[in-house]
């Protein structure tokens, strides 16, 4: 058996409230439910964060991500919802498969991401363009 909670899931070893599946990927209930209706899309293979996402898992990820996200937002009606999606303990991640959150959001519903915005000059931003362009040559 798995160590790894959502392999778990979808190997139907435990159970999760399920809103959607097809081939590569499952949409289920997040146990902690920050607010109701917070549903977890996740990768069926076993892939630990976006960097293993292939462009057929990728693509079947985000697809899933915003029909649920439609389906949220009618049964719920939040008055926002927010998309989050964390790789690495720095980053928040907890559970290392890859899974997304769709969270309908409330005025004053608690939650919190604080954003340190820096306004570096406008050559800093071209030199960080430029590494980034490079890498992605080789992505
Ligand atoms: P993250 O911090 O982005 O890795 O989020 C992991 C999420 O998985 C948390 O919001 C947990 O509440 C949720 N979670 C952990 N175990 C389960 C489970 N068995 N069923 C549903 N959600 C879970
Ligand atoms: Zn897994």
């Amino acid at each position: 058996m798995s160590d790894c909670i959502f392999c778990r899931i979808m190997a139907g070893q435990i159970p999760a409230a399920k809103v959607h599946e097809d081939e590569l990927t499952l949409a289920f209930m997040d146990i902690g439910q920050v607010n109701p209706g917070h549903v977890l899309v996740a990768v069926k293979p076993h892939v630990e964060n976006i960097f293993g996402l292939d462009d057929a898992l990728a693509a079947a990820v985000f697809r899933t991500t915003a029909r649920v996200a439609r389906a949220v937002n009618q049964a719920f009606a939040p008055q926002g919802v927010t998309l989050y999606q964390a790789n690495g303990a720095a980053a928040g991640q907890t559970v290392f498969h890859f899974h997304l959150h769709i969270v309908p959001r409330h005025d004053k519903d608690g939650i919190e991401l604080v954003w340190p915005t820096k306004h570096p000059p406008r050559e800093q931003l071209e030199a960080n363009a430029a590494r980034i362009r490079t890498a992605l040559a080789h992505a």
